[in-house]
């Protein structure tokens, strides 16, 4: 792993950073690439915009790791409203929830609990995402996730290529039938649990994904969504898919809002399910210090932004 990105993951977790990065108009300038704004409004926007191109959507409020059970309920309740207003917009559009913000680290069956009532409130042909936070949580969200699905068949999970555990992970899930999310993964994690070389995790990455098409296949995969924006890669698996006899609509690439939107809108006008990650909320500077830890260069846009303000 980079020594940069490396760095850049240290201080996505700087609380002395996050509060002043906010204050710098040529930070807020260069976050603006990756949300179209802070309020669930801009999303919504968003969302309309990219579904007249055929693009699909998943919100997602940022924010992560919630001090007590009042905050979380808030998220939930926030969680719940987002839903009817993307009801009401007549929108495609999901949402990807943190199960520390719904207050995992207080209660396993609390975050459960929240996590339902998000789920519950969601149509039936929606699913609601559960991203994979750092390694310490992957148990705690298998479990949940796990409890979740039996309940309720529109629940998907995110899980991450970097991590050895995953194949096995994955294997064990496909008893029940999951809707899966595949990334390569974004947090600092040792060498004991992740693979360290890039190289590495875009094969595995592959060979994980061929296993969820496989998988989907004999119906033991509900969903298999690749959230890349590694174009020579999503090439590769649209390949595999279509030897396999996917049609283009089940091939589904996810995305983060403003990266690789040619290739978003290339996707969704060759009929392939294309889906944006939206993100929104005050919350952005840890999720944003990972956006750059991804791509280094993006540092290099945001020096510009300085001398652009
Ligand atoms: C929809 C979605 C949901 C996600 N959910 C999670 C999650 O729950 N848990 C988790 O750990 N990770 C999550 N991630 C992040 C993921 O783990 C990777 O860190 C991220 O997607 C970058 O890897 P990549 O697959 O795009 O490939 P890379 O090999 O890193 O990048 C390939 C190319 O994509 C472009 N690119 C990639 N990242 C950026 C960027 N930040 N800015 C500009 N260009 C870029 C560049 O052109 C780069 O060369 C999610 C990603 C997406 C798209």
């Amino acid at each position: 792993m980079g020594l940069m990105r490396s760095m850049l993951l240290v201080a996505s977790q700087n609380k002395w950073l996050r509060e002043r990065a906010s204050h710098y108009r040529f930070v807020r300038r260069t976050v603006s690439r990756f949300m179209p704004g802070e309020t669930l409004d801009d999303a919504l926007a968003a969302a309309q915009t990219l579904q007249k191109k055929k693009i699909g959507t998943v919100f997602t409020h940022l924010g992560e790791n919630v001090a007590d059970r009042s905050e979380a309920l808030q998220v939930t309740q926030h969680y719940l409203e987002v839903l009817d207003r993307i009801r009401q917009a007549g929108l495609h559009t999901e949402v990807s929830v943190k199960l520390t913000q719904l207050g995992l680290d207080l209660s396993s069956d609390f975050c459960l609990d929240n996590l339902k009532a998000i789920i519950e409130r969601a149509e039936k042909t929606s699913t609601v995402w559960v991203d994979m936070e750092a390694s310490n949580y992957v148990d705690a969200t298998l479990e949940i996730y796990r409890r979740a699905l039996k309940a309720y068949l529109n629940t998907g999970l995110c899980l991450q290529a970097y991590l050895y555990r995953t194949k096995d992970d994955l294997a064990q899930l496909f008893s029940l039938c999951p809707s899966i999310r595949l990334v390569k993964g974004a947090y600092n994690e040792p060498l004991q649990l992740a693979y360290p070389r890039k190289q590495d995790v875009d094969e595995k990455f592959f060979a994980l994904a061929q296993e969820m098409l496989r998988a989907k296949k004999q119906g033991r995969c509900l969903r298999a969504a690749f959230a890349t924006h590694d174009v020579a890669l999503i090439r590769r698996l649209y390949e595999f898919a279509r030897a396999e006899g996917f049609s283009q609509a089940d091939f589904e690439v996810q995305m983060l809002y403003g990266i690789q939107r040619g290739e978003q809108e290339r996707l969704a006008r060759e009929g392939c399910t294309s889906i944006v990650l939206v993100a929104y909320g005050s919350y952005w500077y840890p999720w944003f210090v990972r956006r750059l830890a991804e791509r280094p260069a993006n540092l290099w846009f945001m020096l510009r932004n300085v001398f652009a303000s």
